[in-house]
């Protein structure tokens, strides 16, 4: 940074013989600085700073957050999954909630721990209940797309009051489960933000 400050704009070459590093070692750091908006870069040109406040560079690195960087793999289980089975499938995947799927692997539900503790408080043999009779079902469904922003992702989990989402991809007759996004993910995203800014 104080090297682009005093002598901007420099090459990343100019930068990594300086620093006595090569400029493949350099492209990292290079690609971070630029991307939170600290270094701007030209073709040709060069680096050179930005001037960007930290706060500026923090809310427009938000800004960019997208689920496909951050989601997780979904847990997806039949609709004629016994309660029981998929209690025991959630403990084996440790996961907090599960994605129902119909024959064509289309979204039909979800389940959360709290949908099999009420099923397993009542009088029910579990043994013998399929999913779909407990699980939250479409339409009702909030869900995402990839490219959606973690800021939509997390005004949704508020507003719900859920702690997880599936990421789908529209297909002409339903929604195909493509990934999840839960709280955890958003923390995570939360740490790397810290991380980027040094805090
Ligand atoms: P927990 O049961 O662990 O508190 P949630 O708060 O996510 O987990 O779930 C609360 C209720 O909301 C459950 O009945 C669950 O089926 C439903 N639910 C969870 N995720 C979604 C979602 N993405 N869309 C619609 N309903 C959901």
């Amino acid at each position: 940074m104080d090297i682009v400050k005093g002598n901007g704009p420099i090459t990343g070459e100019q930068i990594a013989e300086r620093l006595k590093l090569t400029r493949s070692t350099l492209r990292p750091d290079l690609a971070i600085l630029t991307m939170a908006g600290f270094l701007d870069a030209r073709p040709r040109v060069g680096y050179f700073y930005s001037g960007k406040k930290t706060s500026q560079a923090i809310s427009d690195n938000i800004a960019q957050m997208v689920v496909k960087d951050f989601q997780s793999i979904p847990v997806v289980v039949e609709e004629s999954m016994t309660v029981y089975d998929a209690i025991c499938h959630m403990f084996l995947e440790d996961v907090g909630s599960l994605f129902v799927v119909d024959k064509q692997s289309l979204l039909s539900g979800v389940l959360s721990r709290k949908d099999f503790l009420r099923t397993s408080i009542g009088n029910q043999d579990l043994n013998k209940m399929p999913v779909h009779m407990i699980m939250t079902r479409m339409p009702n469904i909030t869900y995402c797309m990839k490219e959606d922003t973690l800021i939509e992702v997390a005004n949704k989990l508020m507003s719900r009051q859920i702690d997880s989402l599936p990421v789908v991809k529209e297909r002409k007759d339903g929604l195909e489960v493509v990934g999840r996004i839960t709280k955890t993910n958003i923390t995570r995203a939360f740490l790397s933000l810290a991380d980027d800014h040094d805090l």
